[in-house]
């Protein structure tokens, strides 16, 4: 089994080849827009047929090689498919793959085809970089320029995952927004000072937007990207932490399978400073991340049904009364920090899944539990 990575690669070009390289950022963008316009027209969703529709006319039109043209034509419906509405795509990446890139590891130089030629840049990377690209034979990249000029190639890499074994040892990850995440270890990660920033953000957002010039945009837009980095550098912590720790006691993850719980959560009335928190992409990104790194150490990921896991009691299984920050069980008389009796609850949860999938949910074999089986969320009975 192998993992995909893109590994990010900053390229050294001569300052005469930017207009080249522009030129082609830019056929590019236009060939995804033209393509756009006609699979919206045609309702198309489908490479081949769009294919048909578009390839000779975008060929004439921009001048593109024709993987280029390909190409435009894959990313223009990965788009469609990923996201509900494309709007328009602007001229700053294109996607590369077998025919017009190469990467040469012997003196560290990627081919790159442009519209008229063939070029071969240097790298400017570093050991983190050099390690990873070792001894691989990457079939694609992305060819990406920076709002601040320079150019960057991502060049798509497969490492071998490792094998993931059954273990009875499950971390359980409590996400939640005072806390990020919660472990069942123990361990937590405070969301204060993210959420200070994040509301700090937004806060800058709404005054701006509401000038609406040109220059009120450009910060927006630049905001919007600081945010996002923050973001992104703080999961890319998070994950690589938790990874790190399952793979040194050799334990699975658990994590709450919260797919569908910005639909739910939507449904119920809220406020709106409560509807942009939870409506971010936090949640799913440090998923993502944490998913791939333990992909390659080969720690097992298990998602478990997010029901009552805040409730329920890891002690007893029983509902428990929460009060925000603490949490409280009448039944057995338990009583912690209701994150980490959640993460817990995980733990137990996830261990169920990875020792018997055969019996996806907890039951508690106790006779004088089962009893009760309304407050239970194991529903035994
Ligand atoms: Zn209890």
């Amino acid at each position: 089994m192998t993992q995909t990575i893109s590994v990010s690669c900053k390229l050294q070009v001569p300052v005469e080849l930017c207009p080249e390289i522009d030129a082609t950022l830019q056929a590019f963008a236009d060939a995804c827009n033209q393509i756009l316009e006609v699979a919206k027209r045609e309702n198309c969703r489908n490479v081949t047929r769009l294919h048909h529709l578009t390839y000779r006319q975008v060929r004439t039109m921009t001048g593109l090689k024709a993987n280029h043209a390909c190409q435009a034509i894959r990313r223009v419906v990965g788009n469609m498919k990923a996201t509900k509405q494309v709007h328009k795509f602007r001229s700053t990446s294109i996607s590369l793959d077998a025919r017009v890139f190469a990467y040469r590891e012997s003196d560290q130089h990627v081919g790159i085809t442009l519209m008229n030629k063939r070029v071969w840049l240097p790298l400017s990377i570093g050991n983190y970089q050099l390690a990873l690209l070792k001894g691989q034979t990457p079939t694609a990249a992305t060819l990406v320029k920076r709002r601040n000029g320079d150019y960057y190639i991502q060049i798509a890499i497969d490492l071998p995952t490792e094998p993931t074994g059954k273990t009875p040892k499950v971390i359980g990850v409590d996400l939640g927004r005072r806390d990020i995440a919660t472990t069942s270890t123990g361990q937590s990660w405070n969301g204060r000072q993210l959420q200070a920033t994040r509301d700090r953000y937004s806060k800058v957002r709404a005054n701006v937007q509401r000038k609406r010039t040109r220059s009120s945009r450009r910060l927006l837009r630049r905001l919007s990207g600081r945010e996002q980095r923050f973001q992104k550098w703080v999961n890319h912590n998070i994950s690589k932490k938790l990874v790190e720790q399952a793979k040194q006691i050799g334990a699975a993850i658990a994590f709450e399978d919260l797919t569908n719980i910005r639909n739910s959560l939507n449904q119920k009335p809220r406020n709106k400073t409560e509807r942009r928190r939870t409506n971010n992409w936090a949640f799913y990104s440090l998923r993502v991340f944490t998913g791939y790194k333990a992909a390659i150490a080969g720690v097992p990921i298990v998602l478990v049904p997010p029901a009552y896991t805040s409730q329920a009691c890891h002690h007893c299984l029983h509902i428990g009364e929460r009060s925000s920050k603490s949490f409280k069980c009448s039944h057995c008389g338990f009583s912690g920090d209701a994150d980490h009796n959640a993460a817990l609850v995980i733990s137990l949860l996830g261990g169920a899944l990875v020792n018997q999938p055969e019996v996806p949910f907890l039951s508690c074999n106790l006779p004088d539990l089962s009893r009760d089986k309304a407050t239970s969320p194991c529903g035994c009975g």
